[in-house]
């Protein structure tokens, strides 16, 4: 069943936070291709539909391979259902991108989103399903999008998320993993970090915001029906929210540098395993 607790009147607010995203990611993309000079993508922009390609499938490996844990947070606070939801939501996804690639980063998470809406149930796949979908259309028909562009992608998808789900930070959701992942990410772009560099901070956020959330009260979703009873335990969107940063991590890592490029761990990496999924 779908639980997003209705479309929320917050829209306005986290629309004019999404459109502050893409003004900085427009004046941010020197710094980009700066930063891609400097050992992340050989071109300017330099992300291109392999790369989310690669994405789509690190996240249906990595889900995969989690869906027991993520369906063991849902046990405690919800209805046990999310790892099952994801991973058929991913699989389908996986499968699409079989039988044919989508040619632009938009239309790739697109196709990510719409499949999710059409695939995975339950509140997470209306409220990941309208991030992708929002995300790639946030980037347009360009065949390679620059970092910063990613970074005013995600932060279109959030913003989709709020206004679907209405949730805020510390209400116990996915959200609590996405918004601070995003300002690790925007804070990199700035900075100029290069691409694995950057997502690898966005990755370690989401981490840390999802394991945030244990000792919160959920006040959206089916966790929030528990009241105190849903503290002290990992929000399950928020977990699937760190794997799928992570996974990220993991594609841009290997796509965006040429081996032996990358010098040492990125951030994202430094206190975490190794990500999974196909080496
Ligand atoms: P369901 O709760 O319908 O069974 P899932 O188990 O697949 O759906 O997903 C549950 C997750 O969805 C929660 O852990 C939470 O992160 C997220 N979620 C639920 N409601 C909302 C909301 N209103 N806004 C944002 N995220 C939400
Ligand atoms: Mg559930």
């Amino acid at each position: 069943m779908s639980d997003t607790n209705g479309t929320g009147g917050t829209g306005g607010a986290h629309e004019a936070n999404a459109a502050n995203h893409t003004t900085r990611a427009g004046t941010a993309s020197g710094v980009s291709s700066a930063s891609g000079a400097a050992g992340g993508t050989a071109d300017a922009g330099g992300l291109d539909a392999a790369l989310f390609a690669a994405w789509a499938e690190e996240i249906a490996a990595a889900v995969r391979a989690d869906r027991d844990r993520l369906t063991a947070l849902d046990s405690a606070i919800g209805d046990a259902d999310h790892g099952a939801n994801l991973d058929r939501g991913f699989t389908a996804v996986a499968e699409a991108l079989a039988g044919g690639r989508p040619d632009t980063p938009g239309a790739l998470l697109s196709l990510v989103g719409n499949t999710l809406i059409r695939k995975v149930g339950g509140a997470s796949g209306p409220l990941y399903g309208m991030a992708f979908r929002e995300a790639g259309k946030a980037l347009g028909d360009a065949p390679e999008v620059s970092l910063a562009d990613l970074d005013a992608a995600l932060a279109a998808g959030l913003a989709g998320i709020r206004r679907l789900g209405s949730a805020a930070e510390g209400d116990k959701t996915m959200v609590d993993a996405l918004a601070p992942a995003l300002r690790a990410l925007t804070q990199a772009v700035q900075e100029g970090l290069a691409p694995a560099e950057a997502v690898g901070a966005a990755a370690e956020a989401a981490l840390a915001g999802a394991q945030a959330t244990i000792p919160m009260q959920a006040r959206k979703g089916r966790a929030s029906y528990l009241g105190p009873r849903s503290l002290g335990h990992e929000d399950p969107g928020a977990a699937s929210t760190a794997l799928i940063v992570r996974a990220l991590h993991a594609a841009v890592s290997r796509t965006a540098g040429a081996p032996g490029e990358r010098s040492g761990p990125a951030p994202g990496e430094t206190s975490r395993r190794a990500p999974e999924g196909p080496a």
